[in-house]
């Protein structure tokens, strides 16, 4: 098995989550910080909001929610700073402020590598899952134009289809049943620790790309079966990775 690039991390994977192989079907994909590089919008407006609303905090804090709902980082922070949840009024009302900050912003940009990571996985034939925290418009509209013939439409799990954000299992596990897919043939592609841990919880084979500030040690503590020090060494590992993940078994 030495010859099997991966092989270490594979194996350490199926031993963990009781599996014989990975037989990968579907890559259910996050949406900031992996397809676009949005996270230093989102912080920025985050710390504008909370800022103007009277509510302590530093920027490099929301890299650390990141993947959670909306809804969840301000009750969050309403939680810590005035010791009580937040309303649903101050939820909706927060979040949408919140997304006019992030559209006075510069537009943001698909994440380099992104576009040729998403074809790897179109071209072997895995079925591709967008599955984000985010419900915000401004960048979900635009998937289709920035990565053409690589989504479809009705695979697809927002912040809307579900009822516990990551780091909770559910939004992946919705990806897997909208794919008619197992954990076992799903990989997940992630760029933040809440994320990573939803989709291990989820049972996927989980990769973690660090495209932020985030350290990859954060990514491996969260349950990342692998970690990618960019979305373009990931990229041109794929292929590999995926021969490998059909090549590596272990006896139950
Ligand atoms: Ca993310």
């Amino acid at each position: 098995m030495e010859q099997v690039l991966y092989s270490d991390e594979i194996t350490a994977f199926l031993r963990r989550h009781h599996y014989s192989r990975v037989t990968p079907k579907a890559a259910l994909i996050d949406m900031d910080g992996t397809l676009y590089d949005s996270m230093k919008n989102h912080t920025a407006s985050w710390h504008r909001l909370m800022t103007v609303a009277g509510i302590n905090c530093t920027r490099e804090e929301f890299y650390l929610y990141e993947g959670r709902t909306g809804a969840s980082t301000i009750n969050q922070l309403i939680r810590r700073e005035w010791g009580r949840d937040a309303t649903d009024e101050e939820k909706e009302r927060l979040y949408k402020q919140k997304t006019q900050y992030f559209n006075q912003l510069p537009p943001v940009q698909p994440m380099p590598g992104a576009r040729e990571m998403v074809e790897v996985l179109k071209a072997v034939g895995l079925e591709r899952v967008l599955v984000t925290g985010s419900g915000q418009n401004s960048l979900l509209n635009r998937i289709s134009s920035d990565f053409p013939g690589l989504f479809t439409e009705g695979l697809r799990v927002t912040s809307r289809d579900v009822t516990h954000g990551k780091p909770h299992p559910e939004p992946f596990i919705r990806a897997m049943q909208l794919a008619h897919v197992t954990p076992s043939q799903s990989i997940v592609v992630e760029n933040a620790p809440l994320g990573v841990e939803a989709g291990d919880r989820a049972g996927a084979f989980t990769i973690g790309v660090t495209t932020g500030p985030i350290p990859r040690e954060e990514m491996i503590k969260a349950g990342a079966a692998i970690v990618f020090d960019s979305m373009p060494e990931f990229a041109a590992a794929l292929p590999v990775l995926l021969l490998s993940l059909l090549t590596v078994t272990v006896d139950k």
